[in-house]
């Protein structure tokens, strides 16, 4: 998938303290080739690529300390700002604001409808109506009635009514009658784009003036997605875009490739069928996604902020006399306290973010860290090699663990050292590739 291929095209770059220009060429075209494959519009593609180049050139990256690391921030830069930019908001100023839905059959208009009604109720206390403007199948009707039971949402429709614009209109009259700040309209989609569904939404658009239009399309369609999102634009010039179906690895062409063309901000994606798979869509997030790494580049900007100069100085000279020992851990680990959560940290690390989906790591492993070592006498703590096994159980004792934790963390520290040695050679970038596993 395309995170992958970016990954893969950027490996060179992350790994090697030495960039010649033919690297920086041969990696751009990696990077234009994976763009394409993920149903990047050719011409994107191109653009996109050439910019990157251009401002690598222009901060003279092949002059500087770290330019692997500095060529992935200008990529990521460069997508972020292709995608928008910063999170744009929706409209929500109106009484009741009215938000109206428009995309093809399928793309999952009344599956958002509910998540969007469901975040509104909880995330912004506003008291949310569902209308069904769906006129053409009685189940879409019964689809976003079960959408709505689910999410505790009132939902408006009329059996006997066909015409969508006169259900609209009653609908938000009904919302006004009954208290409801928010008003969703959901509409009816067709197969593809044809003249019959555009009359009927743009005929729905212009009798009930809503605040925000937003037009709804399946990210699993890539250049398809695009195509669609120009004619609906074309016609009834929508406020923004959800991209649904963003979950597990869809590629992420559709995303990148929308805003360009169109020039309308993607203001919420969908992830998953459940009601509560709904995220605001942030462009940064979105290319740390596309780029598959995590958060690298603040893990890098944030940990220089908190490294006090001076005691990675002291520790780099330990490290060179093979000096490290179980205080300068314990140190490290206070280092790393003041840098955030552990939660936080292992986040922005690529591939950790994946685990940690399912699993909960506390701030409280520190705390049995911080005990074992400081169950340790001095010797033990500089020469950990003297650890025999009646010792680990004096310590397991006096730090209220076991063995087995203190065995682990005698692990860790060996890990942990060794990790050391390597950044003392490569100046953090074989640390960059163990990160990345
Ligand atoms: P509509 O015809 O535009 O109203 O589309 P629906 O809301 O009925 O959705 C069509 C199908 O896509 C349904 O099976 C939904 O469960 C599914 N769907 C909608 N949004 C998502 C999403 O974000 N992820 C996944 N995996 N499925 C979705
Ligand atoms: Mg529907």
């Amino acid at each position: 998938n395309l995170s992958e291929k970016l990954d893969k095209a950027l490996h060179v770059l992350k790994g090697h303290g030495q960039i010649t220009e033919i690297n920086v060429a041969e990696t751009l075209k990696e990077v234009r080739r994976a763009l394409l494959d993920a149903d990047v519009n050719f011409k994107i593609a191109k653009d996109f690529t050439n910019k990157v180049k251009e401002k690598a050139l222009g901060q003279n990256v092949l002059t500087t300390l770290q330019p692997g690391q500095l060529m992935v921030k200008i990529v990521k830069d460069e997508l972020t700002g292709l995608m928008g930019g910063d999170a744009e908001g929706i409209d929500l100023s109106g009484n009741p604001s009215v938000i109206l839905m428009s995309g093809l059959q399928g793309s999952g208009k009344t599956t958002f409808s509910g998540k969007l009604a469901g975040f509104l109720k909880n995330k912004k206390s506003k008291t949310p109506l569902l209308v069904a403007c769906d006129v053409y199948r009685p189940a879409a009707i019964d689809q976003l009635h079960v959408v709505g039971e689910q999410i505790g949402v009132e939902v408006y429709s009329d059996r006997g009514n066909n015409d969508p614009v006169a259900i609209a209109k009653a609908g938000i009259q009904h919302a006004k009658a009954n208290g409801h700040n928010v008003v969703i309209v959901d509409t009816a989609g067709r197969l593809a784009v044809d003249e019959e569904m555009m009359v009927e939404i743009s005929n729905v658009h212009r009798a009930i003036r809503p605040q925000e239009t937003l037009f709804v399309v399946d990210a699993m369609t890539g250049q398809d997605a695009v195509n669609t999102a120009k004619a609906f634009n074309d016609r009834l010039d929508f406020d923004g875009v959800v991209l649904t179906k963003l979950d597990g690895d869809t590629r992420g062409g559709a995303a990148i490739s929308i805003k360009s063309v169109v020039h309308k901000p993607i203001k919420f994606i969908g992830t998953g069928e459940k009601m509560d798979a709904i995220d605001v869509f942030h462009p940064s997030r979105m290319a740390d996604r596309i780029l598959g790494m995590g958060d690298v580049v603040s893990l890098v900007e944030r940990a220089q902020e908190q490294y006090d100069e001076e005691e990675a100085r002291k520790l780099q000279k330990k490290i060179a006399k093979n000096q490290f020992g179980f205080d300068d851990f314990l140190s490290q680990i206070q280092q790393i306290k003041k840098m955030g959560s552990m939660k936080d940290l292992m986040g922005m690390i690529p591939g950790a973010g994946k685990m940690l989906k399912d699993v909960d790591i506390d701030d409280d492993a520190f705390k049995h860290i911080e005990a074992i070592i400081h169950s340790m006498t001095p010797e033990e703590r500089s020469v950990p090699s003297t650890l025999n096994a009646s010792r680990k159980k004096r310590i397991a004792k006096g730090s209220g663990t076991s063995v087995q934790e203190v065995n682990q963390l005698l692990k860790q520290f060996d890990q942990m050292s060794k990790m050391m040695k390597m950044m003392q050679g490569g100046g953090g970038r074989k640390m960059m590739q163990m990160m990345k596993g």
